[in-house]
């Protein structure tokens, strides 16, 4: 028997890869343009809405293609109403999770990269549950245009003002499809989103840093450090063993000297484990003299987990050396805690359905 053929997901095809198809279906060339503005700009989440196609050719796009592979199955609000967290279904059953927080002039969207993560981080609720499987470029877009559509001037102007890779997974372990989101959120003739406005985070994945030094975009970056010696790190974040402090800052240190962007470490503040003097002592010699920001996030519990925030003190405390060094940090908002949509809270086995 002939496999059933699978239909083309429209959100993951490129420009090229989408002029292609309606080339093959025998479609004139301005069909992809127009397919690719009501994608992208105008949003659509349905082929009806693509009311300047043919009846016919809108038909053949519904049978032999999809439009939105994310189901939003479960939603919560903060009890301040500020943080709202999705859970999306993914057609094989796969879950990811991804979060919009309201600040007083910016909206961000937290995107998730893989469903699940396979990095194993001790603290992280999706490092607990492991990796399902990495998400396509269009999965990731989606996550976005999701929240952009809910905007009544959505097809004028994004209310999005900035879009973190920072939700379930690692980006630089899924680092193709991730580049191919970014490049599709920031094209010009589609959803236009500024890069300057984007941030990935990454666990440290030395050769992923490398090769986004060279993608010569402005996209920012972030680089989980959580601790300044490498017995603690590995602890907390395994794949250190892999790519030790003394491969990881070299490559920052190489990253800034290629792009002249200016790196964030991020650093979740854990009781008593790395919020010590010595730790802030050490992570100030480490970072000294590099174009850095470091930002600050008291623990978020997890169930997995049984370390606790740090108190306001010994927060105090630690900020107090990285000042007096000269270090510009951060301490950063707690969104979301009441609904688990915290930084590291995301974990889909936890939403209920
Ligand atoms: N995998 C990437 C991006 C997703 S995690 C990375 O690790 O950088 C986003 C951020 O949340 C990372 O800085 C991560 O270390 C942090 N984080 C994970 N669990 C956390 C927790 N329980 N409390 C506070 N921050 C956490
Ligand atoms: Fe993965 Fe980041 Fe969580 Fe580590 S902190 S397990 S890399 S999502």
């Amino acid at each position: 028997m002939k496999a059933e053929k699978k239909p083309v997901a429209l959100h993951d095809l490129n420009f090229d890869e989408l002029s292609r198809l309606f080339q093959s279906w025998g479609e004139p060339a301005y069909r992809a343009k127009q397919v690719w503005s009501r994608l992208y700009q105008g949003l659509a989440a349905s082929f009806d809405e693509m009311s300047e196609l043919p009846k016919s050719l809108r038909q053949r796009l519904a049978q032999e293609t999809v439009l939105g592979r994310l189901t939003p199955r479960a939603e919560q609000r903060s009890s301040d109403r500020q943080t709202r967290k999705v859970l999306f279904a993914l057609p094989d059953d796969a879950q990811v999770e991804a979060v919009l927080m309201g600040y007083e002039r910016r909206r961000t969207a937290c995107i998730s990269t893989q469903a699940g993560c396979g990095m194993g981080c001790s603290f992280c609720a999706t490092g607990q549950s492991g990796l399902q499987r990495n998400l396509t470029a269009g999965e990731i877009v989606e996550q976005v245009l999701f929240f952009a559509r809910e905007s009544p001037i959505s097809n004028i102007q994004s209310p999005i003002s900035n879009i973190v890779f920072m939700g379930m997974g690692e980006p630089f372990a899924n680092y193709n499809q991730v580049m191919a989101a970014v490049r599709r959120l920031n094209d010009p003739s589609g959803f236009n989103f500024g890069a300057r406005r984007m941030t990935i985070s990454t666990v440290g994945l030395v050769p992923g840093i490398k090769k986004f030094a060279a993608e010569n975009i402005q996209v920012n970056l972030a680089v989980s450090l959580h601790a300044a010696t490498d017995d603690l790190r590995s602890k907390l974040v395994p794949i250190n063993k892999q790519y030790p402090l003394s491969a990881l800052l070299p490559t920052v240190r190489e990253y800034i000297a290629q792009t002249h962007r200016r790196v964030s470490f991020e650093w979740a503040l854990i009781e008593e484990i790395n919020d010590t003097l010595e730790q802030a002592r050490a992570l100030a010699a480490l970072v000294k003299g590099m174009l850095c920001h470091v930002n600050l996030i008291p623990l978020n519990p997890t169930s997995g987990y049984p370390g606790a925030a740090s108190t306001r003190e010994r927060i105090a405390a630690f900020r107090s050396v990285l000042e007096s060094a000269g270090i510009p940090n951060t301490l950063r908002l707690r969104r979301g805690i009441d609904i688990q949509a915290g930084c590291g809270q995301l974990r889909s086995q936890t939403s209920k359905v």
